[in-house]
């Protein structure tokens, strides 16, 4: 018998649910739960999403990143997810996705306003943009840590992916849903102002950005 076995099948189960949506990529993006105020239970490094098993989720004292159980390297963007949870007491779950829209938005490295339509209430003024650094870095993660912000739950990494906290790991799902479609409210904004681009090219790529947003739906 493991310890916080219903807590590590729901983050196995979480990483199944990110991967159909198309969130998660290969074996890109990660996941953190908080389990008790010193513990926290994140996803395994380089692991393919649908062999995650509850005992492949790597206990992990929040502080200090040491392993308490598991067998597996936990993800090397562990401590983004301490960062996270500890700027967000309220939360458990912190969600990391390589998600296709909302990660070729944060190429642009722009804040992104909510729009109109998607309900963003307690989620902060804007998805805020954390800086470039290579993945898996110090530098990451003090960069990272440097950034957040108490009252903005949801960030973009710059050229890298998105990340945002939540008060459980089906909530986050619900803020990673948003910040795909915010992206994508932005993405085609800009798409259809672009007057100088050749209509046929303006129409399939919208029609493409439709086709990707539907497969995360
Ligand atoms: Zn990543």
């Amino acid at each position: 018998m493991i310890n916080f076995a219903r807590e590590r099948q729901d983050v196995a189960d979480m990483c199944r649910t990110l991967a159909d949506a198309g969130y998660f990529a290969g074996t890109g993006g990660n996941l953190g739960l908080r389990l008790t105020d010193k513990l926290m239970a994140v996803t395994p490094s380089a692991t393919d999403y649908y062999l995650v098993r509850a005992e492949d989720v790597v206990i992990l004292d929040i502080d200090t990143l040491a392993v308490v159980e598991g067998e597996k390297v936990p993800t090397v963007e562990k401590s983004l997810h301490a960062a996270m949870l500890k700027m967000h007491p309220q939360h458990k779950a912190s969600l990391h996705t390589h998600q296709p829209v909302a990660s070729a938005v944060a190429l642009a490295h722009e804040v992104l306003p909510w729009p109109a339509g998607i309900d963003s209430a307690g989620l902060g003024p804007h998805i805020a943009v954390i800086p470039y650094r290579p993945s898996g870095t110090g530098m990451l993660a003090k960069t990272f840590r440097k950034n957040l912000r108490p009252d903005i739950h949801a960030y973009l990494m710059a050229s890298h992916g998105v990340i945002c906290s939540a008060p459980d790991l089906q909530a986050g799902l619900a803020v990673i849903r948003k910040i795909d479609a915010a992206a994508a409210a932005f993405l085609r904004e800009r798409i259809q102002k672009r007057a100088n681009l050749d209509k046929p090219l303006q129409a399939s790529l919208l029609k493409t950005l439709n086709k990707i947003e539907l497969m995360g739906a």
